[in-house]
């Protein structure tokens, strides 16, 4: 199980979302996708079996090589749902608006989900992930960044959480709770991951969020904020190891 995302305003390539992925290879894993923000919308790929099996269709489809400005990858190590394409993350809001993906356990997710659903919100997936990309469409209101926040105080359990809207190529938004997550930038992106290993080429530079912590990354850097929305002096730790 493991995230990684970049946010650039210089085209990322979706190769390099594989590449961070493959680097994570070791915590072990049994599906793997990845979303993207291009041209306004959110494309996205998810399969279960190794990330080998995705890098074929990207390249078949000659998606390797696209641009994108803001990104998100995982591994999914399936806690609730079997191992299904449906279950594999990303998660998207009904509207396909917005992805998300998660490691964890949301703890509550059956009594959100029945309250989602009685709203109307049609879910795909039978994981305890799917709650919270629907959830954030129903906070929606123009604000990624508020709306995720929102979330997150409905939200019982662990969870590593990375999110892209298809309005907001300039964005991610990511918060931790008990599931590990990395954050760093330099002079052209921003990018977040389980570990350190997926950033150090480029990157040394790493900031550990801490459980309870939300952040907002772009292009020029990120901030940090705790669930009341305050910001939170953002003190990275230099690595000193290569990749
Ligand atoms: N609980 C989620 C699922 O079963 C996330 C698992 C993970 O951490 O990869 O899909």
């Amino acid at each position: 199980c493991g995230i990684v995302g970049f946010v650039s305003n210089r085209r990322v390539k979706v190769d390099d979302l594989i590449s961070g992925l493959k680097k994570l290879e070791y915590r072990g894993y049994d599906s793997a996708g990845l979303a993207y923000n291009v041209d306004h919308s959110i494309k996205y790929l998810k399969k279960p079996g190794r990330i080998n099996e995705i890098e074929k269709i990207l390249l078949n489809e000659s998606l390797l090589e696209e641009g994108f400005y803001s990104g998100i990858a995982h591994t999914r190590w399936a806690t609730h749902g079997v191992v299904s394409e449906q279950n594999s993350h990303p998660h998207l809001d009904c509207k396909e608006e917005l992805a998300v993906v998660h490691n964890g356990i949301i703890e509550n997710f059956q009594e959100l989900r029945t309250e989602l659903e009685i709203k109307g919100h049609i879910f795909k997936s039978e994981t305890d992930s799917e709650v919270i990309a629907h959830l954030i469409e129903e906070k929606y209101n123009g604000d990624l960044f508020d709306s995720v926040l929102r979330t997150l105080k409905k939200l019982e359990g662990a969870y590593a959480i990375a999110v892209v809207h298809k309005d907001k190529p300039d964005q991610i938004v990511a918060a931790r709770k008990g599931s590990p997550l990395v954050i760093s930038s330099n002079e052209n992106m921003s990018m977040l991951a389980s570990d350190v290993t997926p950033l150090l080429k480029y990157s040394k530079e790493m900031n550990f969020l801490n459980d309870g912590e939300i952040a907002i990354l772009t292009p020029k850097g990120y901030s940090i904020f705790n669930l009341d929305g305050v910001p939170i002096e953002n003190k990275p730790i230099r690595i000193t190891w290569d990749e």
